[in-house]
């Protein structure tokens, strides 16, 4: 076993060296932590590292499975406090990293796999439960990075895994041997999974009788050269290849998406949390998205950043006492607040499994996450209204540095104060960063679909509503009796 990864930049280190299949732009990349549109994802990561050393208290947790304190982010839920726990540390993150820290996916799988395989245990009589937790014992041990792979990329969404004309749409075993089983299949939007050290991937849908192949859950090493990693473009991604911190707006911090690509990849049965047991799949992604829908409090952190650039700027352009800018400040606080009032409800309301760890509340995770589609989207508007037109035409930091065109841009692009044209300018930056750049894939469209697209939110939400209880109650009141 190798030394734990205790800080930010060992954990950049554990990175390095991996030989990893991953191509950006139709090129493969030679060494992704040296690679300027890769690095600040990396960095996102590396904070969770810094930000557990930093505030033990937030961001490690004890852990029974190996009797001393973890990352959080790899910690099995033991009481209803570390649910609500995981939110306070998902927030502080967004507001360190303005982004996606990429880890939380991993978390709430390991979560949903802690009380799944314990009830497919129970009624197959297989272990899987004791593997899971064998396995995450020594990613709890080296304080690994693991990412959670769930989406398929599903062909014709009105089609199951094995109706597909390409069975390789969804991710299935192709062969099952004495030791182990052969994976073959893609999966799309992979957060963090070129930062991670291993990836579990798991079933993305309910499945039928005839999809047993697809009902697999297994963890394999991001190093398993079977993968090949086609890296995601984040819009405005090339301005880090420009040499410009300032154009990037967030030149420290992003986010990272990729579509894998699971070529004949073995997995030893030591490593496999489920193969065939088709009805479980469908709770697996129930209990996962129960746990991530609620991890979107994440977006609240973000929210923070976005809320404090707007009122900065609002400052900096001499308009922070109007009362209509005040107003729309405490619209966007307003909405934040409201994601984070329904997830971190959810996490409170934690109830224990028949695994033993504890799951948060499903509807208020499910109205959290359906906010999270909605909210952003308006406080980014509020944020660009606030900024002003600026956020959208801004000549670039290259203009600033020019000898014709620097003072001319110093003079003009002032606000309230001499001299603030650049810290304004730096400010528009992160608006157009978070609203519109590379940090909008996570602020906006991740916040969308991320953890499922609105429409799943209002399934489970119809399905939980109760309607005919709450029928009955307006029935008595109103004397009508049938
Ligand atoms: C930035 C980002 C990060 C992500 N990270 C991860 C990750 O780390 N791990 C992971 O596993 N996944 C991840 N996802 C994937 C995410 O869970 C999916 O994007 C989401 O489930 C939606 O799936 P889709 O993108 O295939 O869209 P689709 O499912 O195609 O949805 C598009 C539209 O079609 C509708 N639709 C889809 N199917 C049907 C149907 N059968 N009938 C009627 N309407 C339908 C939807 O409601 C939606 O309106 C991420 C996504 C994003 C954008
Ligand atoms: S979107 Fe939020 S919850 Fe999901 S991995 Fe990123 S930071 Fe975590």
């Amino acid at each position: 076993m190798t030394n734990p990864i205790t800080s930010g930049a060992q954990y950049i280190e554990s990175l390095r060296g991996r030989n990893l299949r991953v191509f950006f732009m139709g090129e493969r990349v030679g060494e992704p932590v040296e690679h300027p549109v890769i690095r600040p994802s990396i960095n996102a990561v590396a904070r969770t590292y810094d930000l557990a050393n930093e505030d033990p208290e937030l961001a490690t947790a004890h852990s029974s499975l190996i009797g001393r304190r973890v990352n959080r982010f790899l910690h099995v839920t033991e009481s209803a406090l570390d649910v609500v726990m995981q939110n306070r540390m998902q927030r502080r993150l967004g507001q360190l990293t303005g982004t996606c820290f990429q880890r939380c996916v991993g978390m709430d799988a390991f979560n949903a796999l802690y009380a799944v395989t314990f009830d497919l245990d129970a009624r197959h009589g297989t272990t899987y439960h004791p593997r899971l937790k064998s396995f995450l014992g020594s990613c709890q041990e080296q304080n690994l990075v693991v990412g959670g792979a769930m989406t398929d990329p599903k062909g014709d969404r009105s089609r199951g895994p094995s109706a597909q004309d390409d069975p390789g749409l969804f991710t299935r075993v192709v062969e099952r041997r004495a030791d182990g089983v052969v994976i073959r299949g893609a999966k799309a939007h992979q957060t963090g999974c070129v930062n991670s050290h291993w990836i579990v991937v798991m079933p993305t849908l309910r499945l039928q009788e005839a999809d047993r192949d697809y009902a697999i859950v297994a963890a394999i090493p991001v190093s398993d050269p079977g993968l090949t990693f086609i890296y995601g473009r984040q819009s405005c991604d090339t301005r880090a290849l420009e040499g410009s911190e300032v154009d990037q707006g967030n030149a420290k911090y992003a986010g990272q998406e990729a579509l894998i690509v699971i070529d004949d990849v073995f997995v030893p049965w030591e490593r496999v949390f489920m193969d065939g047991e088709v009805e479980f799949a469908a709770p697996l992604v129930d209990a996962f998205t129960t746990y991530h829908r609620r991890s979107y409090v994440c977006k609240t952190g973000v929210g923070d950043v976005l809320i404090g650039a707007a009122a900065t700027v609002a400052e900096m352009n001499g308009v922070s006492k109007a009362s209509h800018v005040r107003d729309k400040l405490v619209e966007m606080a307003h909405l934040n607040e409201t994601i984070y009032g329904a997830g971190i409800a959810a996490s409170h309301e934690s109830r224990r499994t028949r695994a033993g760890n504890f799951i948060n509340d499903d509807v208020l995770a499910n109205v959290c996450k359906h906010n999270v589609t909605r909210f952003p989207f308006e406080m980014a508007r509020l944020a660009q209204d606030l900024a002003g037109g600026l956020v959208a035409t801004l000549p670039s930091a290259k203009d600033f540095a020019s000898e014709v065109t620097g003072p001319v841009l110093r003079r003009l692009l002032r606000g309230r104060s001499p001299g603030d044209a650049e810290a304004r300018a730096r400010m528009l930056r992160l608006i157009e960063n978070m609203t519109m750049g590379r940090n909008a894939v996570g602020y906006l469209t991740e916040s969308l679909h991320g953890a499922g697209s609105p429409q799943a939110q209002r399934i489970q939400i119809e399905r939980a509503m109760k309607l005919e209880e709450k029928k009955n109650l307006a029935k008595t009141l109103a004397g009508v009796n049938e």
